[in-house]
């Protein structure tokens, strides 16, 4: 079948389509042949080694389609049926295998293709928005990338829940997506003082929460957008990670609370990732959550799609499309 390796770190130009063996199902794993995939941020931070990974090394962890076998103890899954994961080994090919435990039915109202480009980012922005911070009416949050795949499903999510959203993007066209998506307010960080006008639309109050998935050059700034007591959830690093930080500035700027939290330990108990999923697919199914898919990609193309992604010239979620 053919893959997408990587040989060594470097630039999108290391991504190579291969020829590699079939995959074979563990006793507990289920192995599908791939009809999406979706592309996410980590994946640049390993090609480029920032994520070490054992070389040479199949790309991609999240991906969509049709089981066609399953391991001797698999359990609720058959040959035929439709399922979506972000815990596949190497889910940049055609054929790719993952833990049963850790992989999910997809309803007949949603199609395979909006599966991949919905999962990881949607169960992200409901972590997000109902338990880091569990968002209500007369909150107001700070959603850094607006734009991004992350941060359209998170504004969706945070006006259901009754918010305010004050969205950051770095052009007028990303800032009409984050607006269509639920942002009140959009705010170009790239040329204005995204603290002081955050403090200025909230009348010097600040906001509940700040999500930021930008890191380097939003973290610090971020603090200064918080009320008092407010939360600062830190969930990524699209401009590069954070440098060591003294907790005393917790202190200083008014008993702030600050979190670092990733996916995995917010789906962790399977009851915990089958009712995030029920939420997602019935909300796509009503309607209710638009899926933005950015560009469709075949396998040969995945390098341009890298390229686009670490450019910030995408929006909403990449797939590569076999
Ligand atoms: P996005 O679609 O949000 O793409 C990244 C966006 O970040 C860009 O489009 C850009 O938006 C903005 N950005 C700001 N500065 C830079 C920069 N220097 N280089 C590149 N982009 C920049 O990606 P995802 O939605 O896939 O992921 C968002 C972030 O969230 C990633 O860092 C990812 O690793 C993280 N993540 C974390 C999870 C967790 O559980 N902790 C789970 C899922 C994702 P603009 O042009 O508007 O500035």
């Amino acid at each position: 079948m053919r893959a997408v390796r990587i040989h060594r770190n470097g630039g999108p130009e290391v991504l190579q389509i291969d020829e590699v063996p079939n995959p074979v199902a563990a006793p507990d794993e289920l192995l599908i042949d791939v009809e999406a995939v979706g592309i996410n941020f980590i994946e640049i931070y390993q090609r480029e080694g920032l994520y070490p990974r054992p070389l040479p090394f199949v790309m991609g962890a999240e991906a969509a389609g049709t089981v066609r076998s399953v391991g001797s103890a698999v359990t609720g899954f058959k040959p035929g049926d439709r399922v979506v994961s972000q815990s596949f080994k190497g889910a940049y090919a055609e054929r790719a295998v993952v833990p049963a435990i850790r992989a999910v039915q997809i309803p007949a109202g949603v199609s395979t293709k909006q599966a991949a480009a919905s999962w990881l980012q949607g169960l992200t922005a409901h972590y997000l928005a109902t338990s880091t911070f569990p968002l209500h009416q007369g909150h107001r949050a700070l959603v850094h990338a607006a734009a991004g795949g992350v941060g359209l499903m998170l504004c969706q999510m945070a006006k259901m829940r009754g918010a305010t959203i004050y969205g950051t993007a770095s052009t007028e066209a990303k800032r009409a997506l984050a607006h269509e998506a639920g942002a009140d307010e959009t705010i170009d960080y790239t040329s204005t003082d995204f603290a002081a006008e955050v403090k200025r639309l909230t009348n010097g109050a600040g906001v509940n929460v700040v999500y930021d998935s930008v890191g380097k050059t939003t973290f610090e700034k971020s603090l200064d957008c918080l009320m008092r007591r407010g939360m600062m959830v830190l969930f990524g690093a699209s401009s590069g990670p954070v440098p060591p930080f003294d907790p005393q500035i917790l202190n200083r700027k008014g008993s702030l609370f600050l979190t670092r939290p990733k996916l995995d330990d917010y789906i962790h108990a399977r009851e915990e990732l089958e009712s995030r999923s029920r939420d997602l697919f019935s909300w796509i199914e009503r309607g209710e959550l638009k899926v933005r898919i950015g560009g469709e990609f075949p396998l040969d193309n995945v390098a341009e799609a890298h390229r686009e992604l670490q450019a910030r010239q995408t929006t909403g979620k990449l797939v590569l499309v076999l």
